[in-house]
């Protein structure tokens, strides 16, 4: 009988929270639709695209059209099916079986996830317990365990801090051996990005998506943007047809329409801060009960003692909300959405008081 190998035997697909639920405030998308302007370019593209034909594997258009917005050289920059894709090429293109890679936990799931697939060996650092990055812990840890690769995300997901520049430079410096990897899926919230320093670096790899403050997670686009020898790797051990024609036709179309995006952002940015605003008196009114992270994100973390009670008391409330790495992370969202989960934020308080 066929037996599956040790490395697969207990995986579980990805589980995201599936089911009805009047607000969803857990996977960290943008709750803003398309603008109908360019929602209707994007039908009008669809009737140009040859369906018979392969996509272009450099997606070259997609790639001048992100290089444009961010200000780098289309040449450093890699498409991919989603940043999730390019992580899993990232793992596959730089470390060898049995190499040490590193992370900082809690963060996002899918990089130990690779790490495993991967048969690379993981050096799971733990943050501070105020959350932070140590950068010197982090730099010597690197260096004793012979850390080929190294990566965290900056903001980070779930807690939604911001590591500063200056940090961020020391650290890369101090690493020449050690590729750095920069999950930047929420720097489009934040104002840290080393995307314009990118060409300074021989070892930094830096992630973004437009799934988060571009509002195309459906779309699956995520860029790898770093020095020329680091995005030929990436290029030559890529799928060829990672992003469809489709993808890459309204992927550069929406990010020509920077006006759009930026007022999007801005949108965003009002209703976290509203969100946050909200959770913060809550957290004055109820003391004790949870601290707000300061966060620079589209979403708040909150650190709780057992938030899973309070993610099962939201849902029977069809209110979707995660509860990761100890955290609770709430996505902000409409101002009606908002509101929602703050009254039933504070009904939940109210019903542990009695
Ligand atoms: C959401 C997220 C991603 C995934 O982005 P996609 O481009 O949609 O694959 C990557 N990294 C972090 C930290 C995220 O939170």
């Amino acid at each position: 009988m066929y037996q599956l190998n040790e490395k697969i035997r207990d995986l579980k697909p990805y589980d995201p929270i599936q089911g009805s639920y009047r607000v969803r405030l857990d996977a960290n998308e943008s709750f803003l639709p398309l603008p109908p302007a360019i929602l209707e370019e994007a039908q009008a593209l669809l009737s140009t695209i040859d369906f018979n034909r392969y996509p272009d594997p450099a997606a070259g258009e997609l790639c001048a059209a992100f290089a444009a917005c961010y200000g780098v050289s289309p040449e450093l920059v890699v498409a991919g099916n989603g940043s999730d894709e390019l992580i899993t090429v990232l793992f596959e293109a730089f470390l060898q079986k049995g190499d040490a890679f590193a992370t900082v936990e809690p963060d996002f799931s899918m990089y130990a996830f690779n790490g495993h697939l991967h048969e690379a060996r993981h050096v799971p650092l733990q943050k501070d317990p105020d959350f932070r990055l140590d950068i010197d812990k982090l730099t010597e840890t690197c260096q004793n365990e012979g850390v080929k690769l190294l990566i965290f995300s900056n903001p980070c997901n779930p807690t939604s801090l911001v590591c500063p520049r200056e940090d961020l430079r020391r650290l890369i410096s101090a690493l020449p051996d050690t590729l750095v990897v920069l999950d930047e899926a929420y720097m489009d919230f934040s104002d840290q990005s080393m995307l314009p320093e990118v060409e300074r670096y021989d070892n930094l790899i830096i992630l973004r998506t437009c799934s988060k403050a571009f509002g195309m997670a459906a779309l699956r686009l995520g860029f790898a943007v770093c020095q020329k020898p680091l995005a030929d790797a990436l290029r030559a051990v890529k799928s060829p047809y990672n992003v469809n024609s489709l993808s890459q036709a309204v992927g550069a179309a929406v990010l020509r329409h920077q006006e759009e995006l930026q007022a999007a952002r801005k949108t965003i940015l009002a209703s976290c801060r509203e969100l946050r605003a909200g959770l913060e008196r809550q957290a004055r009114q109820y003391p004790g009960r949870f601290t707000l992270l300061p966060g620079e994100t589209n979403f708040a973390a909150l650190s709780m003692p057992d938030g899973e009670a309070l993610l099962r008391f939201l849902r029977e409330r069809g209110v979707a909300i995660r509860y990761t790495g100890g955290l609770v992370r709430i996505t902000c969202g409409t101002p009606e959405e908002n509101r929602i989960l703050l009254t039933e934020l504070e009904a939940y308080w109210n019903r542990e008081r009695t």
